[in-house]
């Protein structure tokens, strides 16, 4: 267990690549971080530099207070699993995963009480003598897993560990490693693209971009408090509507701009109602972002906490738990559509909600859930 400073960190590989740029992060003792952000922003770039595989070009990384930018990868104490398993092909899984302890010379019989430890940890134990080639993809994943955690590391590194498995095997193994590492409390830095991974597993989501991280904080803040529509997007299922807001006496009135006549508003709400949403500016476009279940076909009981417009139903998607609609916001004159918003919305119901496909509903929106960017 430790902790880990990331100090200004900067990276630029030697064809002028700049991979990351000034990268600050604190991991507390214990802590479960998890970095998403698309293919090339610098996830593994920042986890092999913290490893110690790869030297930083400014900055300074420290573990437990002290500066490790010049220690050698074997003396940070961190253990590193990747997606592809990294297994010996001719050693058996006891020896795989005791490998990290049979280098360092560990007696026998200490090494052998912590291959069982680990083994029946991970539930293991009767596969001892199996090769990698006759394990399941899930059972090399899990060795792997066992050799990381036998040296009870200062720091496990994850990179994209389950990206190789199957959807179920994957959120099996996740249970593991998020059991794992609440027993061992070994800080762990996590990376994936995977969202759903992310926001199950972390203590705290890191998002990055372009080599640089884009908002920290806790899952939860993440879903509900993006800084920017590129955090909403990765964080989750998201609705979006651009348009241009007036104030008409004393009222925001909203025109969607890819609406076909664009003058004719999608709603207006007295302008008090709107003042506390962050991002709100007038006459200038901007994209509201909300999430399927920040719509419902209830009318809120509190006067003012909502939005209202009308939408056609284009489909229900029935989830099993859950119901998804998939709406396009309208506007109905003398009973019928004048005009009709190009893109879908979706809205979650619950199994008690019916509505019907080519209807015309009135749709809520909550306003305290409403981003605006
Ligand atoms: P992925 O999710 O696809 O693994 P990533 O976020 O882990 O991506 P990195 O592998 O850290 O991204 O790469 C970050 C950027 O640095 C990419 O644009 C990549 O092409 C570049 N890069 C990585 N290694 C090198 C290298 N040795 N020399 C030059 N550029 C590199």
């Amino acid at each position: 267990m430790a902790t880990l400073s990331i100090n200004n960190v900067s990276k630029t590989y030697h064809n002028g690549h700049k991979a990351l740029t000034n990268i600050c992060l604190d991991a507390a003792d214990g802590e479960f971080i998890v970095i998403v952000g698309p293919s090339g922003c610098g996830k593994t770039t920042l986890l092999r530099i913290i490893s110690g595989l790869e030297d930083l070009t400014e900055g300074e990384i420290l573990m437990d207070g002290v500066k490790v930018n010049d220690v050698p990868p074997k003396k940070r104490e961190i253990s590193m699993v990747s997606q592809n398993f990294s297994l010996f092909p001719n050693m058996s899984l006891y020896k795989n995963i005791a490998f990290p302890l049979i280098i360092s010379a560990e007696k026998s019989q200490i090494i052998k009480e912590k291959v069982t430890e680990v083994s029946r940890l991970l539930g293991l134990t009767h596969l001892q003598e199996r090769k990698p080639s006759q394990l399941s993809g899930g059972e090399k994943q899990r060795t792997a897993l066992g050799r990381a955690i036998i040296r009870h590391p200062k720091l496990f590194l994850f990179d994209e560990p389950l990206s190789g498995l199957d959807a179920g095997l994957r959120q099996d193994i996740r249970q593991e490693i998020a059991k794992i590492q609440r027993y061992l409390k070994t800080t762990t830095i996590y990376v994936t693209h995977d969202q759903d991974e992310a926001m199950s597993l972390a203590d705290r989501v890191i998002v990055m971009k372009d080599g640089l991280i884009l908002q920290s904080g806790k899952p939860m803040t993440l879903y509900s408090r993006p800084n920017s529509l590129f955090v909403a997007n990765f964080t989750g299922k998201l609705n979006t509507l651009r348009g241009i807001f007036s104030n008409l006496d004393g009222q925001l009135v909203f025109f969607p701009v890819e609406m076909n006549n664009g003058n004719e508003a999608l709603f207006k709400e007295p302008s008090q109602h709107l003042t506390g949403v962050n991002g709100l500016s007038v006459n200038k476009e901007v994209t509201l972002a909300f999430r399927p279940e920040d719509l419902t076909v209830r009318k809120p009981l509190r006067q003012g906490s909502h939005i209202s417009f009308t939408a056609l139903v284009s489909s229900i998607e029935y989830k099993g738990y859950e119901k998804i609609a998939l709406i396009k916001p309208c506007i109905v004159k003398h009973h019928e559509i004048n005009d009709i918003y190009s893109c879908i919305l979706f809205m979650r119901l619950s199994q008690d909600q019916y509505i019907e496909r080519e209807s015309l509903i009135t749709v809520y929106m909550y306003i305290d859930r409403l981003s605006i960017f």
